[in-house]
């Protein structure tokens, strides 16, 4: 993927332009409503309350957050029974309520502008991920997916966060090769076995990953089943580490109560 495939067709262009333009006129609002706030990319003080923001106490792997207070570094009991892929995963809040409803206009709602405003909670979440990287990627779209929705929101996230963080992001060294169908209603091995190949390292980044720590960055996770994919095939190029940091994670009933 080039950096040209995350830009819109030209209608997709011609709204956002006009967006932007009327961004000059307007005075800026609440990523969430409109309310009129400071500056771009802030949440109203109504707004800010409908977010759930991941905090310690957290699994130190997976970053669920934990309901009740435990000691310091207590591992989770699924990462205890199955180690992720990744070192460590990182999200700046949980998807629901408010977090749901922002997640799904930056994805589904043309709102590619949020992308500056989320990226600034992604890496006050990551701080300490981030200080350890040496590369950003995005998730990858597959052609087909990228061609319906005009933009790849986790390259926008990636870009976004590498310029705040001042870090290096590379748009087009993962490369989906396959459309995968919606992973929710398999299981773990299912999941595995439907994503096996469908994520490589493309011709433009073989050579780059050796040895290098790299941060993955997608818009919300899941299972973590598309993140574990990705960070198989870049542990087995020879990087030396891979977390992950999403804009919202899932966070199931079972989930955050050990
Ligand atoms: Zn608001
Ligand atoms: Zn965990």
């Amino acid at each position: 993927m080039r950096a040209s495939d995350t830009l819109p067709a030209w209608a997709g262009a011609l709204r956002l332009g006009l967006r932007s333009a009327a961004d000059l006129l307007l005075p800026p609002q609440c990523m969430l409503c409109s309310t009129e706030v400071d500056a771009p990319g802030r949440l109203c003080a109504a707004c800010w309350p409908r977010l759930r923001f991941v905090a310690e106490p957290c699994c130190p792997t997976c970053g669920t957050p934990y309901a009740i207070p435990v000691p310091a570094g207590l591992v989770c009991g699924a990462c205890l029974q199955e180690a992720p892929a990744y070192g460590r995963a990182r999200a700046a809040f949980v998807y629901a309520d408010g977090g749901r409803d922002l997640v799904l206009r930056f994805k589904r709602g043309d709102r590619t502008d949020l992308a500056p405003g989320l990226a600034r909670l992604m890496h006050a979440a990551g701080r300490a991920l981030l200080a350890d990287c040496d590369l950003i990627l995005p998730v990858p779209l597959h052609r087909g997916r990228l061609w319906r929705r005009r933009y790849n929101q986790s390259a926008l996230l990636a870009t976004a966060l590498g310029r705040l963080a001042g870090r290096p992001v590379r748009l087009d060294l993962l490369e989906r090769r396959r459309a995968t169908p919606s992973l929710g209603r398999h299981g773990r091995i299912e999941r595995r076995r439907i994503l096996s190949g469908a994520i490589g390292i493309s011709a433009a980044g073989r050579g780059d990953v050796r040895g290098r720590r790299i941060l993955l960055v997608d818009d919300v996770l899941t299972s973590g089943a598309t993140a574990s994919a990705c960070c198989r095939v870049l542990l087995r190029a020879g990087a030396a580490g891979v977390d992950v940091l999403t804009l919202a994670r899932v966070v199931r009933a079972e989930q955050g109560t050990i």
